[in-house]
């Protein structure tokens, strides 16, 4: 009989990835950029929340989909359908890359209202958010990545 041992996973360093989607729609142009982006223009954004961690809990998950999911979700409905570049926080130019850092951000403040720690101080071997990608396009990629 094959018996998984956790403990063992963990020294020799394998580890466990989740990723939920979610996707928005919003308007944004680009400024001190020359080229068609500095006209205001919308995209579909694909946006990937990845979890890493090398601890299962009992029910053998390392973080619920459901709550990662919620999580995500929540975030992305607070820019859906909006002008990115009304926001105080985008302000120097929504890029992907900053809107990356703040769904990060975001998540990991709603799962911390739900009491689970994600972030990069969370316990060794946790859940931890690894990074969260946007996609303004099918190949345009933009990832940001908890260090
Ligand atoms: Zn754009």
């Amino acid at each position: 009989m094959f018996i998984l041992n956790f403990a063992k996973v963990v020294e020799v360093g394998f580890m466990f990835e989740v990723r939920v989607e979610a996707d928005f729609s919003a308007a944004h142009f680009l400024k001190d950029y020359n080229g068609k982006c500095e006209n205001l223009h919308g995209h579909n954004y694909k946006v990937y929340a990845h979890v890493r961690g090398s601890r299962l809990d009992e029910g053998g998950m390392l973080l619920d989909f459901t709550k990662l999911k919620a999580a995500l979700r929540a975030v992305c409905r607070e820019v859906d359908h909006t002008n990115l570049n009304d926001f105080d926080c985008f302000k120097q130019n929504p890029s992907a890359e900053r809107i990356a850092m703040y769904i990060y951000d975001g998540i990991i403040a709603r799962l911390k209202a739900e009491g689970i720690d994600a972030g990069k101080n969370a316990p060794a071997g946790s859940a931890k958010l690894y990074a969260v990608d946007v996609f303004e396009t099918d190949t345009s990629r933009a990832r940001y990545i908890a260090d």
